[in-house]
């Protein structure tokens, strides 16, 4: 029997299924993410942050294979963590927000372990971030995003996983809330919704594109262009 009678790649099914699948990968950070102000990145340079919320396309945006290559992780870990006796999985994936410094984030996964409610948050680092955390602890980035999420979830308990992206060795940091990380992050916030609301973009933080930060950034062409 030919095998196009019972396996097909463009009847009704497969075809909205594909298409659907497209526009998902297509939107899905700007979904959440588009007018405000993301709690992953508020360690970065305003600038890049306006971008952001200005919706301009980025000239490197990130692959959808990265993105994918990072929840296929988080999965892993989340599984991992609930298949350990006495703790319980409560949530993934939870939508966090405050109005009034339009920031938001996605928590990665809410647990209970023992009589405590705890965030955790996973992301995978390659060998040289790896080093330096285990020289001197985490990531700035992922403490500032944790804090936020903690503060936005009202959970005081927090637990960072960094992978290394090579050989799976891991890392593990209990985090508790730091209001003068928040307050810190309110203050940027609030001088960025000033720069959102008159449309202005404010001025580059650096003197010129070679430094590490306009190095990796998405926006490195559109911004120092002319
Ligand atoms: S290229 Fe540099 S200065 Fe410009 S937005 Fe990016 S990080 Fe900021």
């Amino acid at each position: 029997m030919p095998e196009k009678i019972f396996v097909k790649s463009d009847d009704e099914v497969s075809t909205f299924l594909d298409s659907s699948i497209k526009t998902a990968l297509f939107n899905r950070n700007s979904v959440v993410f588009g007018e405000v102000f993301n709690a992953n990145n508020m360690t970065e340079c305003n600038r890049r942050i306006l971008y952001r919320t200005f919706g301009v396309k980025a000239d490197n945006p990130i692959s959808n294979e990265f993105i994918w290559r990072e929840e296929i992780i988080k999965q892993k870990w989340i599984n991992l963590i609930s298949s350990i006796p006495h703790v319980r999985f409560l949530e993934k994936n939870r939508v966090v927000s405050d109005a009034s410094f339009y920031v938001t984030g996605i928590i990665d996964g809410i647990f209970k372990i023992g009589n405590k409610v705890v965030i955790v948050d996973i992301s995978s680092i390659n060998h040289k971030e790896f080093e330096k955390i285990n020289s001197n602890g985490p990531i700035r980035k992922n403490i500032v995003k944790i804090m936020l999420k903690m503060w936005m979830s009202e959970i005081k308990h927090s637990i960072l996983i960094h992978e290394h992206n090579d050989n799976g060795k891991f890392k593990i940091f209990h985090v508790t809330p730091f209001k003068p990380i928040i307050d810190s992050v309110c203050n940027k916030c609030a001088k960025n919704i000033q720069y959102k609301l008159h449309g202005k973009l404010p001025d580059r933080e650096y003197l010129s594109n070679d430094c590490a930060e306009c190095n990796v950034c998405e926006f490195n062409l559109t911004c120092w262009k002319g």
